[in-house]
């Protein structure tokens, strides 16, 4: 089938980012939806980058059923793993030495820190009193929030101030070439207001080492982190405008700090409402009834499931 993509005459650049950990479901389509008419209104380019970093749960056949939903739904891009471009490769597991590059910069710049936590320690340390009652306080709010983001709030535990980042090339403790056997945290400004405006929810403010704390940048197995991965690539791919759920808008808070620290230039936000269950539950993997897949054996449209009245929330 030929496929007609408009040539693009502006500088706008957007992408769709699928993780290939599921079939996509309707509030996906609603997410991509969008970000393909946002593109195709600013009369510029879209990047299709297929996010398939986590080894335990990403699935080749998952990948392709993504390509094959969003053509279906009528989505086109400019750029991807299936059409090539000047940015790929455009599947994350082929650019680790991009992520391997951001990760040397960061650590370089003094940003990074060494952790040696498990995931049990952290939810050990978020459970416990802490000596500070309102740091602990604080951190209790956040760990509830951050369970549903992605990470519980560090608790500082390997925070070490006396550890220096090695500033230049050379003979250091950490082997620059091969950084794994430990977790690299990115060390937050503790108290700083991060405010960013919304291209749809208006303004964001987040408080670093409140809202968030210390965020794995690069996991002791080798793999990046979500953060990292995506800054390195939405900068690397010249992104202008990211359009993403609105389950995200606290990773923003934090990916900003990272285009600070890289000297890069944040693109724009737009957060997408998400689609939610009927009892307010947002969609996941147990409603395989609302796959795009699902729907479309029982006969309805793209038309029909982009327009169907849902709820939503942020
Ligand atoms: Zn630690």
């Amino acid at each position: 089938m030929a496929t007609i993509v408009p040539v693009p005459v502006s500088d706008y650049r957007g992408r769709l980012a699928p993780s290939p950990t599921g079939y996509l479901h309707v509030g996906h389509a609603r997410t991509f939806w969008t970000a393909w008419q946002r593109a195709r209104d600013a009369g510029g380019a879209l990047v299709m980058r297929m996010e398939d970093l986590d080894p335990d749960r990403s699935r080749p056949s998952y990948a392709d059923a993504a390509l094959e939903d969003l053509r279906w739904l009528g989505i086109r891009w400019h750029e991807g793993p299936d059409r090539g471009g000047p940015f790929g490769p455009y599947v994350q597991s082929k650019r680790h030495h991009v992520y391997a590059e951001t990760w040397r910069k960061l650590l370089r710049c003094g940003f990074l820190f060494p952790c040696k936590c498990s995931r049990k320690d952290l939810q050990a340390a978020a459970g416990a009193p802490h000596e500070n009652a309102s740091r602990s306080a604080a951190a209790m709010r956040a760990f509830k929030l951050e369970a549903v983001d992605d990470e519980p709030l560090y608790p500082g535990t390997c925070r070490h101030d006396s550890w220096q980042a090695p500033q230049l090339p050379g003979p250091t403790g950490v082997n620059l070439e091969r950084p794994e056997g430990t977790n690299w945290r990115f060390r937050v400004p503790d108290g700083e207001v991060i405010e960013f405006e919304d291209q749809n929810l208006g303004q964001q403010r987040f408080v670093a080492g409140i809202d968030f704390g210390d965020f794995v940048v690069l996991r002791r197995d080798g793999v990046p982190s979500y953060q990292l991965a995506c800054v390195a690539d939405d900068g690397a791919m010249r992104i202008t405008e990211v359009v993403r759920g609105a389950d995200l808008l606290k990773s923003t808070a934090r990916q900003i700090l990272l285009y600070r620290a890289l000297g890069l230039q944040p693109p724009h936000w737009f957060h997408c409402r998400l689609v939610v269950d009927h009892n307010g539950r947002r969609l996941a993997k147990r409603h395989d009834a609302l796959s795009l897949r699902a729907l479309r054996e029982r006969g309805l449209t793209p038309m029909k499931i982009l327009s169907a009245k849902l709820p939503l929330t942020t």
